[in-house]
């Protein structure tokens, strides 16, 4: 059973009702955007699913199960937040290799995730002197590390230059070809509309539309 299923998530943070009743699933073998304004409660939605955050009430479940029972290394999801925050002083492929390492993946698997998104010729170097798309890449290829059945990504295309575009919307592609359940959110539609064929178009903490682009093309 690979994908996640959310439900009646409620969450306040002092006045502010983040989230308000959200509940949506993602299937396998397809990107799902994940798509709203600004502070709609996508990243807190994503951060309760991976266990960072507690919902006020509503369940998150990865594969059937409450992140907190998963076991490692991380084969059920793998998650890119906020790639602007990762570690500037560590090298690409020793904070890789930190981060394998606490899950007991082996090098080797750290090389095919630098391969897989192109930083090959970069993993020597300070993630400090990096690009917010490299960065990006990085935090993506730290994501894969598992081999994860699900993928979720917070604004992935953040800071990617038009090659960087093309490149993710083909990875994504295939990472879904590949049987994987791929959630992205975006603050816009354009980036993800010739990528993903499902969208969850959600505002103030809950889901206005869920259908498949072509429905919603169709639709405007
Ligand atoms: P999005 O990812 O769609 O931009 P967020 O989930 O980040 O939305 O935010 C949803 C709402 O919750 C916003 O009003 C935001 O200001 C608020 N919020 C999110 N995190 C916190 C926090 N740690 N403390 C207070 N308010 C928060
Ligand atoms: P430096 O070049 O300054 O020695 P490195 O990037 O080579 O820094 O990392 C030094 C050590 O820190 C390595 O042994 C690596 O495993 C470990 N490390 C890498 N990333 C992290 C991290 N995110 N948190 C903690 N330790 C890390």
């Amino acid at each position: 059973e690979v994908g996640v299923a959310v439900r009646g998530l409620h969450k306040r943070y002092g006045p502010t009702a983040a989230l308000d009743g959200m509940g949506f699933s993602v299937g396998p073998g397809r990107v799902t955007g994940f798509v709203g304004p600004n502070g709609a409660g996508k990243s807190t939605t994503m951060r309760v699913v991976l266990g960072l955050d507690t919902a006020d009430e509503g369940t998150a479940l990865i594969g059937g199960l409450p992140y907190r029972s998963l076991r490692r290394p991380m084969t059920h999801i793998g998650a890119l937040l906020d790639a602007a925050a990762l570690q500037p002083s560590r090298r690409a492929r020793n904070h890789l290799l930190w981060m394998a390492r606490s899950q007991g993946i082996g090098a080797r698997r750290v090389d095919e995730v630098i391969d897989r998104v192109g930083l090959a010729t970069v993993a020597g170097r300070r993630a400090g002197g990096f690009s917010l798309g490299m960065r990006q890449r990085l935090g993506i290829a730290a994501a894969l590390l598992g081999d994860p059945g699900v993928l979720m990504m917070d604004e992935p295309f953040n800071g990617m230059d038009p090659e960087g575009i093309i490149w993710l919307r083909g990875l994504l592609r295939a990472l879904a070809g590949e049987g994987r359940a791929v959630l992205i959110s975006s603050h816009l539609m354009s980036e993800l509309q010739d990528t993903a064929t499902h969208v969850v178009v959600v505002g103030r903490g809950r889901v206005v539309a869920d259908t498949s682009v072509a429905e919603l093309l169709a639709a405007a």
